[in-house]
Formats: C-alpha cells, structure tokens, sequence
C-alpha cells in the first residue's frame, strides 16, 4: 500500500468504528447508515484509493471542481465510479451543469434552484435525488444555509410537481456556537413532517467530522465526512 492509501485506510478504519460505537449508543444498526467521504479540494488519486478502500458516496461542493474530477473519474472507474452527492451551495446558474454529474444534490433550498435543477435533468433525461437543506439557526447569523423550518413542506410541496426530481429527504448543518445535539433534534422533528407528507423522503443527510455522533443519536442516514478521513484540506484548488 502506499503511504496514502494506509494514511485513507487509518482514517476510514477510525470513522467506522466512530460511526459502530455511536450506532451502539442510539441502538441502531450501522447498516441503516451510509458514509458519503467528502474529497473537496483533493485529488481524484485520492478518490480513486478511498474506491479501492470500498468507498462508494464522495460528496463535492463546487461545481467546477467537481464537474472535473467526476469525468475522470467515470474515465479511470468506469462503473465503479462512486455515487456522488453535491453538497454545496448551489447557484441556480450552476444548475444546469450540476444536474449533469451528480447523482443526488443535498442542498436544495429554494423552489427557483428546484426548477433550475429540474429543467437540467430534463436535457439528459435523468431524475435527480434531492434534499432539502434545512437551516437549523433559524435565519441567523449561526445559520449556515438552507430553509428555514417552516418553508421546507411548501418547498416539498414544489418539488412533488417536477417530474425530473425525487425529494429524498432533508439535509442540514449544525450551526456553529449550538450543541450540535439540539440542533439535530429538531432536523429530526422536520424530517418527521416531511416523511408525514412524503413517506419515500426518509433520508436525513446530517452529522459532519465534529458531530457525527449526535446526528447518529437524531436519526441520520447519510453522514458526510471529510477532515477525519482525508486530513485537513489543501488549500483551494
Ligand atoms: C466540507 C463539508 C463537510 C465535511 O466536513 P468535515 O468537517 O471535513 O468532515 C460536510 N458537509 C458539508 C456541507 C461540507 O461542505
């Protein structure tokens, strides 16, 4: 192996035994959880080591890196190419290249960025998965993007109406400067409300390297993980 194949290989050994103990805790199986390794601003070497690893969700949070890196990707894999999940901010004028390459886009927050996203799937006739990324500081300054609680059924409700989006279920991040447990549990009662109304949209896509525990305790199904994996990122590409 070499040295940074063993270095993704510690890391990954040390996340899953973070993400087994905390499923002990919560009294969940590790098998309703799935690590989406989040490789921004590294190199498709890397992603390529994490594959061969049995990595199968990369999550990325700029387009134009990762329009890139997923063709090579799909060039050097081919169908081992891993799922991949933009996570980021999305411009409604990025939307269109976005649609193209990720199979599912966590971070849905607004009904013109879900008709963006719709009309680009529509031109290479794919359904994307979508999320709606919820913001836990309630519109202040902590929040770190999304829709505030109560705009996420109405935005749900848009979403039901484009055919070339499946709405999946609910994302966020902890604010900073809150327990990130509170913060999870009240992702968990809007998940709850969504699922009430869309009973396909289970996915609760929460729990970053610092707190990952607590999202496992509020119920998350996708964990998106970079810095205790792949260390700290380089600087932007
Ligand atoms: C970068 C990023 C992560 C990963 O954060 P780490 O602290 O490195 O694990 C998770 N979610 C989003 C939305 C991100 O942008």
């Amino acid at each position: 192996m070499t040295d940074r194949r063993a270095e993704l290989s510690d890391g990954l050994a040390r996340t899953r035994e973070r993400i087994e103990a905390a499923c002990v805790a919560a009294g969940r199986s590790p098998d309703e959880i799935t690590l989406i390794v989040v490789t921004k601003y590294f190199p498709v070497t890397d992603v390529a080591h994490l594959v061969e690893l049995g990595v199968t969700d990369i999550g990325e949070n700029r387009d134009q890196e990762a329009k890139v890196k997923v063709a090579e990707l799909r060039e050097q894999l081919g169908d081992r190419t891993p799922t991949i999940h933009f996570i980021g901010q999305a411009q409604r004028n990025k939307a269109n290249s976005i649609a193209r390459y990720a199979d599912v886009v966590h971070s849905v927050d607004r009904a013109a960025l879900a008709v963006a996203l719709d009309r680009g799937a529509s031109h290479t006739d794919r359904v994307l998965d979508v999320l709606i990324q919820v913001d836990l500081g309630e519109g202040s300054q902590a929040g770190r993007g999304g829709a505030v609680p109560t705009e996420v059924l109405p935005l749900a409700d848009q979403i039901r109406d484009l055919p070339h989006l499946r709405l999946a279920g609910v994302m966020a991040v902890a604010p900073l400067g809150e327990d990130p447990d509170q913060a999870f549990a009240r992702l968990a009662r809007v998940a709850d409300e969504v699922r009430s109304a869309y009973p396909q949209a289970l996915w609760i896509s929460a729990g970053m390297s610092g707190d990952l525990e607590a999202a496992v305790a509020h119920g998350a199904t996708h964990l998106r993980v970079g810095t205790a994996i792949l260390g700290s990122r380089p600087p932007h590409l």
